[in-house]
């Protein structure tokens, strides 16, 4: 009896399971009911009496070290398991950090709205042109300050080839391929060789519009100007006109609105004079009609441009031109109740 216990007794110090079904067998076959540690349990009585003490501790021993032995296992199967799958399915997912589009693309947005109403489709032209879209078809002199080094970014290799310093060169590339009636909207990026700093960049972006039909008078800009300006800053907005000028456009005006910050009372912001200047517009030059193959005793049209950063500074008071650019998580993300 000593001897089968001991022969046993190393049987479950060496117990080996790969898997849980091989767990499970060595459990059933030495400690279940008709497991081999029980079937000895049985023959306890036919023991000696003064031999009863030893072997009783022995397989008391036995019986311990085989369910020690076979929790052991069955504890290295559970830590294994949980550590092929670590996840926690029942956790609740983390949060997903939506972007917020930016603040440029919201004005765009509500410009391109506000003149989509009015019958104005969008136009799109490339942002590397050639001279002559942005400057020579739109009644620019050779000598016009704006071609020169300081202002243009020129290719060395191709001086032809530059990035447009307007949006109004998509107006020219519109012009000669299609007849009047013409109404679209440019939106987009532009270029000009300016040093960095939170009141100019090298680069920001427009939004111009062209209208071009028989009768087109300076009545029906205004009439448009009054109406962008309602929609954009409030019904209480009014606008005035200073008489300016544009190589394209003749006569060519700059649209102030009343102040929408101090409601036209005059603050800093307008640097109390009640006016902030918003845009450039005017007459389209009959010579740049010609230039694109319009009849300009037939036609007449108007123009207008704004800088969407204009717009948005005023609609936001974003007071340096760099965060627009800087990507800033913290100030996109001010945004987000406009979205
Ligand atoms: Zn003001």
């Amino acid at each position: 009896m000593i001897a089968k216990i001991k022969q046993l007794l190393e049987e479950v110090e060496t117990l080996k399971a790969s898997n849980a079904e091989e767990l499970e067998a060595l459990r059933i076959k030495y400690l279940s009911k008709k497991g081999a540690i029980n079937d000895l349990m049985a023959d306890f009585r036919n023991v000696a009496a003064d031999q009863k003490k030893e072997v009783g501790m022995r397989l008391n021993e036995l019986k311990t070290k085989a369910q020690e032995r076979i929790n052991a296992l069955k504890e290295a199967f559970d830590s294994q398991d949980s550590g092929s799958c670590d996840l926690d399915l029942t956790r609740s997912a983390y949060p997903v950090d939506l972007g917020t589009r930016h603040p440029l693309s919201i004005v765009k947005n509500e410009i391109i709205d506000i003149f989509g109403r009015l019958g104005f489709s969008i136009a799109e032209g490339p942002e590397i042109e050639d001279d002559w879209h942005v400057f020579s078809a739109l009644n620019f002199a050779e000598d016009h300050p704006a071609r020169d080094m300081q202002d243009t970014f020129f290719i060395e290799a191709h001086p032809d080839i530059i990035l447009r310093t307007h949006t109004s060169s998509v107006q020219s590339r519109v012009m000669e391929v299609s007849q009047p009636p013409i109404r679209i909207i440019c939106p987009g990026r532009v270029y000009r060789n300016e040093a960095i700093s939170y009141r100019a960049h090298c680069f920001f972006h427009q939004v111009e519009a062209l209208y071009i039909d028989k009768d087109v008078s300076f009545t029906d800009l205004k009439q448009v100007l009054l109406l962008f300006a309602k929609e954009m800053f409030g019904a209480d907005t009014k606008i005035r006109l200073r008489p300016s000028y544009f190589p394209f456009t003749e006569p060519s005006a700059e649209m102030d609105i009343s102040c929408n910050i101090c409601g036209g009372k005059g603050c800093p912001f307008c640097k109390h004079t009640g006016w902030v200047e918003i845009l450039g517009c005017g007459m389209v030059d009959p010579n740049v009609l010609e230039s694109n193959g319009i009849d300009s005793k037939v036609y007449s049209g108007y123009a207008l441009g704004m800088g969407i950063e204009r717009i948005t500074n005023l609609k936001y008071q974003v007071k340096d031109l760099r965060m627009f650019s800087e990507n800033d998580t913290r100030f996109l993300k001010q945004f987000e109740a406009a979205n």
